[in-house]
């Protein structure tokens, strides 16, 4: 693989593995996955400024402001681990995210340096079957009823906690987010197609299989 500082930005729609296949891709090139919505909900969590603006809009499920993303990605960005390169999982979700990004990428980013982006595809019938099955821990352990079950149904294999179903995984919920992801989606699919930097993976395969589909596809690119 050639030096060059790469950035990968990872789409999908709700549970089509992208932060898996994020997380496996940036341990195999030594970059740190950075998730604004998982920052987002890190700072919440610890009460800092930004999380006490953040949390409410978060809790009722909503979308952060811009603003409030942008502070979070810059801080982020500026940590020593990033200036090689990073991957970002779940992000831009929107024109203006986009453009915000490509201006950050104009000032950290040199001509022999590689941006692509990496679109896992997921029909909505599919989404709907995986998230339907779909079961989480306090400890942030996550299962599936038929894909990944828990040794002990209902229970949580690393901590014994019992596990539940997340709010915003109800079918209405799931059905508002599938076409806000979208309709969301398609301008910045769009942008990142007309400039040759979009790399299209079938999601409907196994985990490993969609692994290897990636690695493959990027492999002559990174
Ligand atoms: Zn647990």
């Amino acid at each position: 693989m050639r030096y060059a500082r790469k950035y990968l930005i990872f789409f999908g729609p709700p549970a089509s593995g992208k932060g898996t296949q994020a997380d496996k891709l940036g341990e195999k090139l030594n970059l740190p996955v950075i998730s604004p919505g998982e920052l987002l909900r890190h700072e919440r969590d610890r009460g800092t400024e930004i999380g006490k603006q953040a949390g409410p809009i978060l809790n009722r499920g909503g979308l952060a402001s811009g603003e409030i993303i942008e502070k979070i990605i810059n801080k982020r960005l500026a940590k020593k681990d990033a200036k090689h390169g990073f991957l970002l999982d779940g992000y831009p979700r929107a024109i203006s995210q986009l453009k915000f990004l490509n201006n950050r990428f104009k000032k950290i980013a040199s001509d022999n340096d590689i941006i692509l982006a990496v679109y896992i595809h997921v029909s909505a019938k599919e989404v709907k079957r995986r998230i339907a099955g779909r079961r989480v821990c306090d400890c942030g352990a996550s299962y599936h009823a038929i894909y990944n079950p828990p040794k002990k149904q209902g229970i949580c294999d690393l901590c014994g906690a019992k596990l539940y179903k997340r709010k915003d995984d109800s079918a209405e919920i799931i059905k508002i987010r599938i076409n806000r992801f979208n309709k969301s989606i398609k301008p910045i699919l769009k942008h990142y197609k007309k400039n040759n930097i979009l790399i299209n993976i079938n999601g409907e395969q196994s985990i490993g299989e969609v692994e290897k589909d990636i690695f493959n596809k990027l492999k002559d690119k990174v």
